[in-house]
């Protein structure tokens, strides 16, 4: 039998810390390994998988696009384009959309759209503010405006024109604000940076202090789209509306595509500014359009937020019960639980042994990204699997 471990080791970079798994098989909320283990998929192919694996509704879409036209090219018009872009905008705050083929790319996106806007309407402004903790992407440009030292360190110099500044901290802001800032990116709930929440009222004041100076809000709603909060999209839960928008992770459930979205006055582009070859092609947009369509008329961020809650305090629970929980944070189907101590990497491995796929975002901290259309049977698997891995920590 190949040996799929050895296989990667040799002609794989490396660039991934895998586990011990090969998945080959999924349905719903679960996966199959190539021994036919089955596994309970609380990482969601990393907040991707909405829908679940080999949802009915998408395959379906795959197969017929597939079978129709895959590719052509944005000199064209091509339906499922359009009609992915419709429904975006019919049921959000934006009012339109640009397609590529992931998360760094539409943000990148996102900085060249503010930047234009910037030389367009504010006299040349080209720096974009991003906090702490955050994560916009592996490209060089976003691993500049990812606040995260150690992802900038190996690739110094870094491109201009982004400055870090202090998450939750709105003087910090006020205070990087100058002549040259065009906007500000954020993530609504910091995903890779630990499931970090915001202050009360922190996002208000953002939005104001945006208003105030002229300036965009860029939110990155590549995690917290798509019903992952409970809501349609982030913004709904803090009360406010950006003027740009990225998406990507789940909105195809799982084919490459990355949304960028801006109100009218921010949608500065004309012909010749950006482009793409594969974004926006009949097949990524024929999957996006069958899973948002399935998401809205389904209301899978309900489920979303009903069972988030269900499984939250179930987690509060196990905090109450283990000691070593320090916390327990999150909104909807993103959230996570944070030890004492590094014991993330070792819950991870027992976890994966009992049939169980988490994420650890940090060494001592534990992320759950379920499908959203998760039931509370398949929480409680999750909480009793959790419980008894966790009793094993107890000293
Ligand atoms: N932005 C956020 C908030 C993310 O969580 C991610 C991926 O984890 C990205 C951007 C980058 O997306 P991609 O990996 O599709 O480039």
């Amino acid at each position: 039998m190949t040996n799929w471990f050895e296989l990667e080791k040799k002609y794989y970079m490396r660039t991934f810390d895998r586990y011990p798994v090969t998945l080959v098989r999924g349905e719903g909320a679960r996966v199959w390994d190539n021994a036919n283990k089955q596994y309970l998929d609380f990482f969601g192919g990393l907040a991707v998988t909405v829908l679940g694996h080999s949802h009915p509704a998408v395959t379906k879409a795959i197969i017929e696009q597939a079978q129709t036209l895959i590719q052509t090219s944005n000199l064209y018009y091509t339906i499922p384009q359009l009609q992915l872009a419709e429904i975006l905008v019919q049921n959000s705050c934006l009012q339109q959309v640009f397609f590529a083929n992931s998360g760094a790319e539409v943000n990148e996106g996102a900085v060249k759209l503010a930047r234009r806007y910037g030389k367009i309407k504010l006299g040349g402004a080209y720096e974009v503010l991003t906090v702490t903790n955050s994560f916009h992407g592996r490209t060089l440009a976003m691993t500049a405006a990812t606040g995260q030292i150690k992802m900038q360190e190996p690739y110094k110099p870094m491109p201009e024109g982004f400055k870090n500044v202090e998450f939750n901290n709105l003087d910090a802001l006020k205070l990087a604000i100058g002549d040259q800032t065009c906007a500000i990116m954020l993530e609504l709930i910091q995903g890779e940076g630990g499931v970090n929440t915001p202050a009360t009222g922190y996002y208000h004041s953002v939005r104001e202090l945006c208003d105030r100076k002229g300036i965009l809000l860029i939110l990155d709603e590549i995690q917290t789209g798509m019903g992952r909060l409970g809501t349609l999209w982030g913004y709904q839960q803090f009360g406010i509306e950006p003027d740009v928008m990225t998406l990507a992770k789940g909105l195809a459930n799982g084919v490459p595509i990355g949304a960028l979205l801006a109100k009218e006055h921010a949608s500065v582009f004309v012909p010749g500014d950006h482009g793409s070859t594969f974004g926006g092609n009949p097949l990524a947009c024929a999957a996006g359009y069958a899973t948002l369509k399935y998401v809205i008329e389904n209301d899978i961020p309900g489920n979303s937020a009903r069972v988030g809650n269900y499984f939250m305090t179930g987690l509060k629970s196990l905090q109450q019960k283990y000691s070593f929980v320090t916390d327990v944070r999150g909104r909807g189907l993103l959230l996570a639980m944070e030890f004492n101590k590094d014991i993330g990497p070792q819950a991870l491995l027992q976890c994966l042994n009992k049939g169980l796929l988490v994420n650890k975002v940090k060494p001592n901290a534990l992320r759950f990204m379920p499908p959203l259309i998760i039931t509370e049977r398949e929480a409680d698997e999750a909480l009793n699997i959790l419980d008894g891995v966790l009793a094993g920590f107890v000293v």
